[in-house]
């Protein structure tokens, strides 16, 4: 049975039907009244498609504009869709803060919003504001599932990963450690948000009791062709998994899936001054903690010897820092620790 959208005061209208089958493509028409277009809306597109019963999951790329294989990806899956061989219904946003995706950039160049610190949202807000209001109270309560495709963006670098939160619902984290395994990437694992963070996409989805993957894939600003095609594999083996469509590839499952956890600040690697960062770890590495993470080199001064930041914790790298430049409070590193979770 599929649930229709609540009634909820946002200010953003569709033109889609959420209930009606079939394949529909439209828009979430964003108002946002500017000095080139005193009525205008801002068109982020919405794809809907739906057939028989089962359950309801939104597919979400275009969180962050700067992080490209996962658009491409679901880009490449709802072309592909054939509403007849669904069972149950998929909400496609794929470019879910478009002047973000257009501009190619982290943050709306409109209202300088970053999506995904941004819920709950705010329907008589900022455009990003909306946007994230409507997701979490008029989508996501449709939804048993959300899957939000991320890379690390321009500044950083990922390897093919998904992450969730850590809920406190174990039959949650149980169908989580499950999905995350359907999807297949080399490492997967469950993180304590810093602070309890709770203006991700995540916290949304954990508030409405929706199961939620953020999947971590590249980055760097630019597009890797076997990191798309992860992600595209991955997203079909996650929709097979939860009964939406009959079976996908499985030949690029790796042979073992590495499980992590995040726990806390330790898992991270800041930098603490303003050089050239000289990365002394790369992805993929095993590294222990008190181990040298990066050297940082200072053009200004160039005699001045080199200040070296040590990893706090023992793990995999998941993540680095990618441009060259670094400053005080820029993250270097993420580590995975190993977990303490039961493999599935
Ligand atoms: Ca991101």
């Amino acid at each position: 049975m599929t649930v229709t959208a609540r009634i909820v005061a946002s200010r953003i209208s569709t033109n889609v039907d959420y209930d009606k089958p079939g394949l529909q493509c439209g828009f979430l028409r964003v108002p946002h009244s500017s000095h080139e277009s005193a009525y205008g809306w801002i068109p982020v597109p919405i794809c809907v498609a739906a057939n028989g019963s089962g359950p309801t999951v939104l597919l979400m790329a275009g969180n962050h504009g700067d992080e490209y294989e996962g658009q491409i990806a679901l880009m490449k899956i709802l072309r592909s869709f054939e509403p007849s061989e669904i069972r149950g219904r998929v909400i496609l946003l794929t470019a879910a803060n478009l002047p973000a995706v257009m501009a190619g950039r982290r943050v709306s160049p409109i209202d300088g919003g970053n999506l995904n610190r941004s819920f709950p949202g705010d329907p008589n807000g900022t455009p990003t504001e909306m946007i994230a209001h409507y997701i979490e109270n008029v989508l996501l309560p449709m939804c048993q599932y959300s899957f939000d495709l991320h890379s690390g963006g321009s500044s950083l670098e990922y390897v093919a990963s998904v992450h969730a939160r850590y809920g406190v619902d174990e039959r949650i984290r149980a169908d989580t450690l499950a999905a995350i395994t359907a999807f297949g990437a080399p490492y997967g694992g469950l993180f304590k948000p810093l602070e309890g963070e709770p203006r991700t996409m995540g916290a949304a989805a954990e508030r409405k009791n929706v199961l939620h993957l953020n999947i971590e894939i590249g980055g760097g600003g630019t597009v890797s062709r076997e990191l798309v095609t992860k992600a595209e594999n991955g997203v079909r083996r996650l929709l097979a998994h939860i009964g939406i469509i009959p079976g996908a590839p499985r030949d690029d499952m790796p042979k073992k899936i590495r499980y992590f956890a995040i726990e806390g600040a330790s898992n991270y690697v800041y930098c603490m001054d303003q050089g050239l960062f000289e990365p002394l770890a790369a992805l993929h590495q095993e590294v222990q903690a008190g181990q040298p993470a990066g050297a940082l080199h200072f053009p200004d001064t160039p005699w001045a010897r080199e200040t070296v930041v040590k990893f706090e914790c023992s793990g995999v790298v998941l993540c680095r820092r990618f441009p060259g430049w670094a400053r005080r409070g820029d993250c270097l590193y993420q580590i995975g620790s190993p977990s303490q979770y039961v493999a599935l």
